[in-house]
């Protein structure tokens, strides 16, 4: 084989699919606000300057390791063309082939199989993802990019392409060290070959780049790190520029935190919350936001281990000069300093929420309707701040009004004498959870309630275990213990009514023998007023709601022998079918298990609907009289 067959000239290749539907929607669909195209290549600079600067610390042997880490920027009005060229860390030709030809991220490959097509021109939406280097077509006809890697075998290549679905890559020998693209502007994009536009748009999308930028010679940017000034020198408009630089975003942060420690560690970090959570947008899981830095020199983009990954909508920064500068990715993520810096800015982040919940209880409310699944993920899965998440839960309740929230905290401040323990109950909705039977003890003894609404809240509450001393209990547990008082109260009014103890024993027994194989126990319902039946979980471990979650995403679950039936037999019903099983025993066994149906149904739980449905209309049937 020849050397040119392994490394042939000149080489052209077709685009991965998803590029050329990403190119097609960037070439078609973003009309507005073309200007962030520069924005885009000046990160994608950026980054190659802060990889370059990382590999410099790890390894001696860079190429070209002399030349001053900059961007430069230069355009041509007679032959419309602009080229930004950068010093960074460059690209081979596999390099080049798989950045530029591929999209790798998966991250970006859901998020346009998903977007709508009003949605693929929402620029606010694509900017947060970002089109990256393909933006550069939003202005170009051809884009040539020539670069060459800080690896010393690598001899330099070009690439170039019309963005109509073929590049071309060939060899391109005697550059330096870095990338240069060139942009051959389209006829309606000529007037960015202009140094004082270019310049404008610089100010106004990367005036935080930590890489000088020039343009035409003339630097536009100085040079900052936000994070290591002063709080009180700091201009609000100033945090909204940055956050818009690490986020990517086009609006205000929703809320913003900027703290500096010099003990147990020194650090200094600035946080942001977002406005929208891009997960409850369906676009997959998020990368982390927050970049870890050491002395203003970026160690890792989206670290990965130095916030929990439950924080992963934390947009920032974080810089700790305790840090070694050489630090490979591999040590970052087994080192215990870095756990360490976790720890206290994770705690530092979690009380300012909690102050946050306070001070402004309505951007507090707005922050846990868009991020509080997170802080319930981190309940879950976070032993070392269950503490800390439990006082930022929020809930609705059945003492809130609907659509507001409150704390654990507040619910144990109204808690009346005798009450030990905090209720909740999973539904699919306020309204469904007040018609049904579980609430019915605890509105008699006016208890409040807290309504889980969403299948992840149980598991959160579950894990949580108690807060301030009281357990978290289901109130679809079979043992609840209620305050006793109340009980007394509640058993003399209905005594009265109910089937006499003999009967109701009978009656039980022969409820279960119908039963057998579907209930572990019926009992006689201490709790219930106006339902005639309800299912409890004996065990008090896995909540009914718990239960269904487990059963859609296929687990093994113990068999249904485990459910409790419980039964009012002061109720009409209950006490009419203890006469028709005298009279009519077969029609009586089917109203036994609608009547199980039935309780299940309101507990969240399926039921076999074929068998059930002939059930009904066997005993409609006989309600009108068909004689079936
Ligand atoms: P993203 O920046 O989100 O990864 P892009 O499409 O902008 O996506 O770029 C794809 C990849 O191409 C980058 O991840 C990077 O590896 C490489 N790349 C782009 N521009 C440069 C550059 N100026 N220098 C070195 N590598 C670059």
């Amino acid at each position: 084989m020849s050397a040119e067959a392994i490394t042939p000239q000149a080489e052209t290749k077709e685009f991965q699919a998803e590029v050329k539907k990403m190119l097609d929607i960037v070439i078609h669909s973003l009309y507005t606000e073309k200007d962030i195209f520069l924005r885009e290549l000046i990160s994608n600079s950026a980054d190659a300057l802060e990889k370059f600067r990382h590999q410099q610390l790890l390894e001696q042997e860079v190429f070209d390791s002399h030349v001053p880490l900059e961007i430069t920027i230069d355009c041509d009005e007679t032959n419309h063309t602009i080229t930004i060229t950068d010093t960074g860390i460059g690209m081979d030709r596999g390099e080049l082939e798989a950045n530029l030809g591929t999209i790798a991220h998966s991250g970006s490959k859901t998020f346009f199989s998903k977007l709508s097509e009003g949605e693929q021109k929402n620029v606010h939406l694509i900017g947060q993802f970002g089109v990256g280097f393909y933006a550069a077509f939003m202005v170009a006809n051809t884009v040539r990019v020539k670069s060459r890697s800080f690896r010393q075998d690598d001899m330099g290549h070009e690439w170039v392409s019309d963005g109509a679905g073929t590049y071309t890559i060939s060899m391109s020998p005697g550059i330096r060290r870095g990338t240069s693209i060139t942009l051959e502007l389209k006829e309606e994009a000529r007037h960015y070959a202009n140094a004082a536009t270019l310049t404008r748009i610089i100010k106004r999308y990367s005036s935080f780049v930590p890489f000088p930028i020039k343009v035409k010679g003339e630097a536009v940017n100085t040079v900052q790190a936000l994070w290591t000034r002063s709080k009180n020198e700091i201009k609000a408009e100033e945090y909204t520029e940055f956050y818009k630089f690490v986020a990517n975003a086009f609006d205000e942060p929703l809320a913003r935190l900027h703290f500096t420690a010099d003990a147990p560690l020194a650090i200094k970090a600035l946080l942001f919350v977002p406005q929208e959570n891009m997960e409850n947008m369906g676009f997959g899981r998020m990368e982390p936001g927050v970049n870890l830095y050491c002395q203003r020199v970026l160690i890792e983009q989206h670290a990965k281990t130095i916030l929990p990954e439950w924080l992963r909508f934390v947009k920032g920064v974080i810089d700790s000069e305790d840090l070694p500068l050489n630090i490979s990715r591999q040590a970052l993520q087994d080192s215990a300093l870095v756990m360490k810096i976790n720890k206290v800015v994770t705690t530092r982040f979690l009380k300012f929420l909690d102050e946050l919940s306070r001070s402004e209880p309505e951007q507090y409310g707005k922050f846990w309707k868009t991020f509080g699944v997170f802080l319930k993920e981190g309940a879950i899965s976070d032993f070392s701040h269950r503490e800390e998440v439990a006082k930022l839960l929020r809930f609705e309740s059945s003492t809130t009004e609907a659509g507001a929230f409150t704390s654990l905290k507040e619910y144990v401040e109204r808690m009346p004498e005798g009450q030990k323990e905090i209720y909740y109950i999973n539904g699919a909705n306020r309204e469904a959870i007040e018609a049904g039977p579980y609430v019915e003890a605890f509105r008699k003894r006016g208890i409040e309630v807290l309504y889980t609404l969403e299948a992840i809240d149980d598991f959160a509450l579950n894990h949580v275990g108690e807060f301030e001393g009281k357990k978290l209990v289901s109130a679809d547990r079979g043992d609840l213990d209620l305050p006793a008082a109340a009980k007394a109260a509640e058993a003399e009014a209905e005594a009265e009514a109910a089937l006499p103890g003999a009967e109701a024993t009978a009656l039980v027994a022969w409820m279960q023998e119908v039963l057998a194989g579907k209930v572990k126990e019926v009992k006689e319902s201490k709790r219930l007023s106006g339902s005639p039946a309800i299912i409890v979980n004996p065990d008090g471990f896995l909540t009914s709601s718990m239960e269904r979650v487990m059963r859609a995403s296929g687990q093994a679950m113990p068999d249904l022998g485990r459910k409790v039936l419980e039964i009012n037999t002061s109720h009409p019903l209950l006490k009419g079918l203890n006469n028709l099983r005298a009279s009519d025993e077969p029609l009586a066994k089917s109203v036994v298990e609608q009547i199980f149906d039935n309780a299940m149904i309101q507990a969240g739980l399926t039921v076999e609907s074929r068998s059930m449905v002939e059930r009904t209309y066997k005993i409609l049937a006989r309600l009108v009289g068909s004689g079936a």
